[in-house]
């Protein structure tokens, strides 16, 4: 099924989710239908508060490229609960963009080699370790279940030409 996204003005998406206790049948069904969400909107991630819900998890695709070089996505991912830790100084400078703030793009520099531990819909522990586009990818969504926003990292001189936008989205979903 698929869910009403949350747009920028929102209160919610400025939240802090707590930590996620249990693993359920209404948790596994809440990240199956944020997965059709994430799908129906172009999106290759997704988080919970995005949908409306203050939960600590967020769902991903990654690109890959094929042997006959194509692109593909992959298997949805999920993650709970994640904890990221930076393993070196190497950083990536590139724009990103938000389903809840649409038509929207900014440059934002980002640690380039992570690892990630998290809980899977299994309830299990899993830790991986990921560069690039994909680590961009987490610490987008992670960020969103602390209430950050990729506009929060841009320079003030971008941050600057996006406020007109970001004003009239907030008038209009602000609560
Ligand atoms: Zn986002």
């Amino acid at each position: 099924m698929k869910l009403s996204i949350v747009y920028y003005g929102d209160p919610i998406l400025r939240k802090k989710t707590p930590l996620l206790e249990e693993v359920n049948d209404e948790l596994a069904l809440l990240a199956q239908n944020m997965v059709e969400t994430m799908d129906a909107n172009n999106g290759i991630g997704l988080a919970a508060p995005q949908i409306g819900k203050s939960l600590r998890m967020f769902v991903l695709r990654n690109y890959i490229t094929r042997e006959d070089g194509r692109i593909e996505l992959t298997e949805p991912q999920v993650f709970i609960n994640p904890k990221i830790t930076v393993l070196d100084d190497r950083v990536q400078e590139e724009d990103e963009s938000c389903i809840s703030i649409p038509r929207l793009a900014g440059s934002v520099t980002r640690p380039y080699h992570i690892r990630v531990e998290a809980m899977g819909l299994d309830g299990q522990p899993f830790t991986e370790e990921v560069e690039g586009y994909k680590a961009r990818v987490i610490m987008h969504e992670n960020d969103h279940l602390n209430g950050v926003l990729f506009i929060d990292r841009l320079s003030e001189r971008e941050r600057k030409k996006l406020e007109p936008h970001l004003k009239a989205l907030k008038k209009k979903h602000g609560k």
